[in-house]
């Protein structure tokens, strides 16, 4: 099954991602953590990209469309895949198709997640990650049984640089510019469901799976 999440920053497109991927069997690619770890290895690709979103900005459609280009090549995506943040920009969302077709694929299902802006600064700075596993956490609205720590690998839980204030007013910004036009090029192509993104954590999950499995 291959599968498209949208959504603005801090939608929860990553949580119910970490849900999905485990129910369906498919690998999560998240383009923001391939740039995460990139730039944490401080590859070529990584300090490129570092000056792009240690401001909030989205990175060249160029270097992004390559990243997803040979993630899909992988073996563990021939049954299907959970994109996660790409595509971000009509020229990115031409490009996947392009290397869909080049493979005899295409998107089986585009969801998505609602939020209002309203709720996402308070998302997004509450935010926080474990440093070993990746899983999200709220501090308020998902917080891990014990501060600071993971609850399922017991790893130190941290904040991206980039869930702060300002960081947050811009990267909501280039959504609204540059991604939110992709709902109607997928509407277009009959492929958009919404889902309230502003429910319970559990209740969003339960919502997709039935989106997932045609059941509504
Ligand atoms: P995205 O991947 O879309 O940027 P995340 O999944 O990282 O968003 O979620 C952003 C923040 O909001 C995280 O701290 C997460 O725990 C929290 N969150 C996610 N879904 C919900 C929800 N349905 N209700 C309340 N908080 C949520
Ligand atoms: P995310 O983890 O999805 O919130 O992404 C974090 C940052 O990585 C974004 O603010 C961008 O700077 C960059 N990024 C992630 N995905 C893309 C993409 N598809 N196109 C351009 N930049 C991206």
């Amino acid at each position: 099954m291959n599968i498209l999440f949208m959504g603005p920053p801090g939608a929860g497109k990553g949580t119910q991602a970490e849900r999905i991927v485990d129910q369906f069997a498919v690998p999560h690619i998240s383009t923001g953590d391939a740039f995460r770890l990139a730039m944490k290895q401080g590859t070529p690709m990584g300090l490129k990209a570092k000056e792009y979103v240690d401001q909030g900005l989205l990175v060249p459609d160029e270097i992004t469309n390559g990243i997803v280009r040979d993630r899909l090549l992988q073996d563990d995506c021939s049954k299907g895949f959970l994109l996660d943040g790409f595509p971000r920009t009509l020229q990115q969302a031409e490009a996947l198709d392009g290397m869909l077709a080049d493979m005899g694929r295409s998107l089986d299902h585009v969801i998505n997640l609602k939020v209002d802006r309203g709720l996402l600064l308070a998302r997004l700075t509450g935010r926080r990650i474990c440093k070993s596993c990746g899983s999200t956490y709220h501090v308020l609205n998902n917080p891990p049984k014990q501060e600071g720590i993971c609850d399922k690998c017991g790893g130190e839980l941290y904040q991206r640089s980039d869930d702060n204030e300002e960081k947050v007013g811009t990267r909501l910004d280039e959504y609204i510019s540059k991604t939110a036009p992709l709902l109607s090029y997928y509407e277009g192509k009959s492929l958009l469901r919404e889902v309230d993104g502003e429910q319970d954590i559990d209740v969003v999950t339960a919502e997709i799976v039935s989106v997932l499995r045609g059941s509504n």
